[in-house]
């Protein structure tokens, strides 16, 4: 039971925590199971946002809880000065299932990316290269909010109160080719890119534009990163969101679902780039056996339970659902999967607060409503959302 009713909570946190999160949606929740999460009051809400794309399994999966609880009991964390089983295996495991060859395990997308920042200087620097250390993104790109992330991310609201930045990165309008390859130069070292960016309001890149950027990396001798941090871990209806178009990355990161909920970040790299030697890089915290345990048993639900084809195919009738329960409300709808957008005519904030008041989770970018549900969900929840959709918007 809570002891502390919301409006108690609400006050404690204005008065007590950083003011980051503004005025969030007035609820706080006391726990949930598969797609609903329940308040205090016992009002219940089916999350169409999945704590950020982080939630791939529901909330609370029985397999992932026993094995936390089971993991819980025999030891939380060793530190990395001493080998961990489930980090091994877990690392194994993400080889297998992906284009990588190598696995560093942080504890957060943003630190993941760090890290292959990192990994693209010193392979560089390795080579003998002189100090390549530039790096191109993309315009309304989101890569997280340490002082490195913050500068590689292409919005600059997002820079202007941490200036000087971490300066080497450049900004490309995504999906145009001629500007990409303008602005490769010498000192680039990579291109990092999302294939659907996701907090600027899930915006797909083309295959096309993918596969060119590809050859010109390898025609410059410059490593491709993939921030997967959202698309990965089947969001997209692929395990990776890159398995979507004929394009392998050098290196990628994930975060978000690859906990189910409990944190962890991980860059992976194929064997030539995998350039982290003893003291390069490192973390007191990154893939312990709490997190490692967690990921471990993420992905052997993913595939007892065929998740990544559901959301594959939830996707599909979930975007056939929008656009004809709303024909004629919104402008369009954008995604892969279950990583899905609605732009509307007007600003999707108000609408995220209206569907809340009818029991659904969702988020908002400006115009864009976002929907990244549980890979979990089936054909009668996304009617029941879609009817409440287009319900709101009429
Ligand atoms: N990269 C992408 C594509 C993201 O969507 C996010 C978070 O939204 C991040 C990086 C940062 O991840 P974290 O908040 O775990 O640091």
């Amino acid at each position: 039971m809570s002891i502390l009713k919301c409006s108690e909570v609400i006050n404690l946190d204005k008065k007590y925590h950083m003011n980051t999160f503004g005025d969030r949606v007035p609820v706080s929740f006391e726990r949930g199971k598969g797609l609903y999460l329940y308040a205090a009051d016992g009002s219940r809400y089916a999350d169409f946002m999945g704590g950020i794309a982080v939630n791939a399994l529901g909330h609370v999966n029985d397999t992932v809880a026993a094995a936390l609880h089971e993991q819980i009991d025999k030891v939380i964390h060793t530190s990395n000065l001493y080998y961990i089983e489930n980090q091994a295996v877990l690392a194994k495991k993400l080889v297998d299932i992906s284009c990588a060859d190598k696995v560093f395990f942080a504890n957060s997308g943003a630190e993941a990316n760090e890290a292959a920042i990192k990994l693209a200087r010193l392979y560089h620097y390795n080579r003998g290269d002189g100090f390549k250390n530039e790096i191109v993104t993309a315009v309304n790109s989101f890569h997280g909010r340490t002082l490195a992330t913050l500068a590689a991310t292409g919005q600059s609201k997002f820079h202007e109160p941490y200036k000087p930045l971490v300066t080497a990165f450049k900004y490309v309008l995504a999906n145009d080719f001629e500007e990409m390859a303008q602005a490769v130069g010498e000192k680039t070292c990579a291109i990092m890119l999302e294939v659907i960016q996701g907090e600027s309001g899930v915006r797909p890149l083309t295959n096309e534009y993918l596969s060119k950027v590809r050859r010109l990396c390898d025609e410059k001798e410059i490593l491709l990163i993939f921030d997967e941090i959202q698309t990965g871990m089947g969001r997209t209806g692929k395990m990776f969101g890159y398995e979507n178009f004929d394009v392998q990355p050098d290196i990628f990161t994930l975060a978000k679902a690859l906990g189910g909920g409990v944190p962890i970040g991980a860059v992976c790299a194929k064997d030539f780039c995998s350039v982290f030697a003893p003291g390069d890089h490192g973390s007191t915290f990154g893939g312990n056996p709490l997190a490692c345990t967690a990921a471990l048993a993420v992905i052997k639900v993913m595939e007892k339970e065929s998740l990544v084809k559901n959301s594959e195919k939830m996707g599909v009738y979930f975007m056939d659902r929008i656009n004809k329960a709303c024909a004629n409300k919104i402008k369009e709808v954008r995604g892969k999967g279950l990583m899905i957008g609605v732009e509307l005519f007007t600003e999707a904030k108000p609408i995220v607060l209206e569907m809340f008041k009818r029991g659904y989770l969702c988020g908002s970018v400006k115009n864009t409503v976002r929907i990244l549900p549980p890979l979990i969900i089936n054909k009668q929840d996304i009617d029941n959302f879609t009817e409440a959709l287009g319900g709101v918007l009429s």
